[in-house]
Order: C-alpha cells, then structure tokens, then sequence
C-alpha cells in the first residue's frame, strides 16, 4: 500500500511528543495518524521523542552509577530513549499495511558540533530520507541527537567524528524543524498534550486561551522565558529558514496554533501570555574591582563552560574604584559547572566570592503590544507587590518584562497576572479577523 509518493507530492513533517507515544496505545495512535497523512498522498517523516519520563529515567540511571557522567556516555545512554519510540511505531505502521523505516539521528543525517548534551545541529544530509520518500516509504527518525562533527575554516566545511550527541532537553522539536527545513516541507507539525500555544501554561491557568496564531517574535521570547511547549532553538531555526510551524494536539484532530512571520500576523496584543520557568538558580559575584574587562571575563569563563546565562545584573560602586555586585541566573543542573568555571577568577580577579540561591523561578509577560504602551511595567509590579511576591530580579525586552521570583511563588505570581492583564478564555474580547480571540488593546 501507499506506492512510491511523486517528488511534487507535499511533505509533512510530524513531530510527536513524549506524552504523545507513552503507552502502546498512545504509539498505535500516533501511527495511524502518520498513516492517515501518508494516505492523503503526503511523503512523510515523522519525528519521535522518547516516552513518557524515559529521558528523566535514563538521567537518573546515569547518576545511580557516577556523580559526574562522561557527556559523551550520557549522549550514548540519552540517545536510546528515541530510538525506542521510532522503533515501535514502525512496528505499528507495518502492521498497518505500510512500509515504514525508522532511522537513529545519525542515520538521519543530523549532523551537529560536538558540544555533548547540548549540541546544535550544523547540517542535515538528506539523501537517505529522500531516497526513502522516494520509494513510498515513512521515515520515522529519533527526535534530540545527531552525529558530532568538528568544524573547519570559516566556510561551514566540517569533519565528522561520528560520536552521538543529544540536542538539550526538548530538542525533538529542533530536529523536526531542522529536518522540515531541509527538505523544503511544506510545514512542520509539532504534536503535543496540550492544543497548541497558549496564554499561559494550561497545566497551571486552567482559563488560559489558546492562541490561533503567534508571531515569531512573541514565540522566541516566550520560549526563552519557558514556555517548553516549543524548544527554543526549533523556534530560531524555523524562523531563519522559514518553517512553518503547527503546533498541535495529539489527541484531537482540531486546529493549533501556527507560528508566522511578523508581517503575517495582523494584530499586536497588548500582552500575548504570560510564561514562567522553575528550576534556576542565582549566583552572585561579590566585590568585583570596578575596571574594565571583569564582566567579560566572567561571562567567557561560562560560554567556554557551556552555561547558559540569564538575566544579569550588575550594580554601579558607589564611587570610582570601589568594587560592585554581578548576579545572574542560570539553570539549577548547570550551577555546579558555572561554580566550578567562576572559581579561578576569585583570586585572579581579586573579587569576594561566589554566592548561590538555588530555588528560584522566573515569570515574564511577552507581547508585541508592549512596546507601544507604557504602564505594563508598573501594574505587572503593582500586582505581583498585592500577591504578596517579592521580585528579586527584573529584566526587559521591548516586548517582554521578566521577573526573578522565588520558586514558591511562580504559580500565584503566573496566575495573577493571567488574571490582571484579563488574558483568560472569559476576558471581555473583541473578535479578531485570524479568528484568534486574544483581548485587544487599543
Ligand atoms: P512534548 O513532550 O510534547 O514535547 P512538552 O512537555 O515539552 O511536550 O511541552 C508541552 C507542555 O508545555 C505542556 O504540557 C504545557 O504544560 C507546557 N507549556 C508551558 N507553557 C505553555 C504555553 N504557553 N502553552 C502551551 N503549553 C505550555
Ligand atoms: N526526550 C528529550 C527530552 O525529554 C527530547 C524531547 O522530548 O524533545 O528532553
Ligand atoms: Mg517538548
């Protein structure tokens, strides 16, 4: 069944997610959809991640035998949890009468640098997926890994080494994404446990909206303020080769939220949602001498260390020569490296020392209508000040204010201000002509 797919035929690629293939039956019914597409006369690459917990499974097994697992080790041990799932599901689409082939990220052709754990993809070589697509096949290919490769000379030419590397949590998205680019899919289909995007995280505002449509823009800073329902850099990729992005539910076969370009997107929300991170941790620098060069090396000290910095802060001395304050935040699992890299700067920098507060959170307000109106700032403090929160950190972008909290108190301070900027499924709306139904501020 199913016949060699013309080369003219549309390509889908389809991404499902953890939640999405748990269970036996939740596999059988992500395959049938794969197949229901593949009958519509699409060619079709199906992009798995592992099931249910088994990333955090397979995490917590490698610190049952090591404190400090080898990253090359871990990607080998983190790879296998995808591979499960691709695995099954061709099972399942053979049973079906279909002729499917799954494929490990190497197999792929996701080719990355060689940054374990973390890595990014620098090339996706597609002739074995083409030529699979070609002679009527599905392609199912393990979500989060590729194969290591170092790069050489300034014009993107590289040498594989052929270790496998992971893409950091969430990073199924990014090789859907990397893989709907390459091959010039028509769109990228990201299936998840919710209905798509929407104005906060439904798991903790259960009157959140979901949205029809989301610019880039919006996305980028909402999934760098952790909203997990879109890595971040599958975003960035989509955006800069052009992708269209759905992102859709599972289990019913209802509309998403498409992620388009700016000039695509016809109104500016005020406020599009609210997003929140648990799971940081601050460190502060103490006593740093005021010259310049000190921010900079601290911040190469953790690029080289592969710690992704957050906010920053850093406090003017009081007057010339006297020393000041640097705090940022960072993830609670990369604390111990970002610790162990500032450490030789004490002496070298002649700075006080290194303190850590490790249960701390994130709140932040992300919409492209913000940059045309003032006093978001003033009532997001106002109301955070009335609930009782106190706001440890703040940064902002033109269209995003971000709050550090403490952990605790993400939840109140996420459903507060869900509730004060009036973003819920029962807000007083006006209709917007996407069909999105999002408040509009005018
Ligand atoms: P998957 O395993 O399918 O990749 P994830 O757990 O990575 O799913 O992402 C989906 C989750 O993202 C949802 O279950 C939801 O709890 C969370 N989430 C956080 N913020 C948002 C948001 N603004 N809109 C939708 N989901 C969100
Ligand atoms: N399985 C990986 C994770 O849990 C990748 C993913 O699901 O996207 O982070
Ligand atoms: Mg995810």
């Amino acid at each position: 069944m199913g016949g060699p797919a013309s080369a003219l035929a549309p390509t889908v690629v389809m991404k499902f997610g953890g939640t999405s293939v748990a269970d036996a039956d939740r596999i059988r019914s992500a395959a049938r959809r794969i197949v229901a597409a593949k009958e519509e006369g699409k060619r079709v690459v199906a992009v798995l991640s592992a099931r249910g917990q088994t990333t955090d499974e397979l995490i917590s097994m490698a610190y049952e035998v090591t404190p400090r697992p080898h990253p090359r080790e871990m990607d080998m041990l983190l790879s296998t949890g995808e591979r499960i799932s691709c695995a099954l599901a061709s099972m399942v689409i053979n049973d079906l009468g279909h002729e499917a082939v799954s494929l490990t990220g190497s197999q792929a052709g996701i080719v990355t640098d060689t940054t374990h754990t973390k890595a990014r993809i620098i090339d996706v070589r597609t002739d074995r997926i083409e030529s699979l697509l070609a002679e009527g096949r599905i392609v199912l290919v393990a979500g989060f890994q590729g194969t290591s490769a170092s790069i050489r000379g300034e014009g993107g030419e590289y040498e594989i080494h052929g270790n496998v590397t992971t893409l950091g949590r969430g990073g199924s998205d990014t090789t859907a994404v990397a893989i709907a680019a390459a091959l010039g899919a028509d769109v990228c289909e990201i299936y998840t446990d919710v209905a798509g995007v929407y104005s906060a995280d439904p798991h903790i505002v259960p009157n959140a909206r979901k949205l029809a449509a989301v610019s880039f823009e919006e996305m980028l800073e909402m999934s760098a303020s952790g909203a997990r329902v879109l890595q971040l850099r599958s975003v960035e990729y989509a955006r800069n080769h052009g992708v269209r992005l759905h992102c859709r539910s599972s289990f019913d076969d209802g509309p998403g939220t498409f992620v388009l370009g700016e000039d695509e997107t016809m109104e500016r929300p005020l406020i599009t949602a609210i997003t929140h991170s648990t799971g940081d941790a601050r460190v502060t620098l103490t006593q740093l001498p005021d010259r310049p060069g000190v921010a900079g090396r601290v911040l190469t000290a953790l690029a080289d260390a592969n710690v992704n910095v957050d906010m920053i802060i850093q406090n003017e001395p009081e007057s010339e020569g006297h020393s000041a304050d640097m705090s940022f935040t960072v993830p609670r699992e990369d604390l111990d490296s970002a610790r162990e890299a500032l450490e030789p700067l004490i002496p070298e920098l002649g700075m006080g020392g290194i303190a850590t507060d490790v249960n701390m959170g994130k709140v932040s307000l992300v919409g492209a209508g913000m940059r045309t109106h003032p006093g978001v700032a003033a009532k997001t403090f106002t109301v955070l000040g009335d609930a009782g929160v106190n706001i440890e950190m703040i940064s902002t972008s033109p269209i995003k204010i971000s709050c550090v909290v403490r952990e605790d108190d993400v939840e109140t301070a996420v459903r507060e201000l869900h509730r004060a900027f009036e973003l819920g499924e029962d807000a007083v709306r006006r209709e917007d002509p996407r069909g999105d139904h999002r408040p509009v501020v005018s």
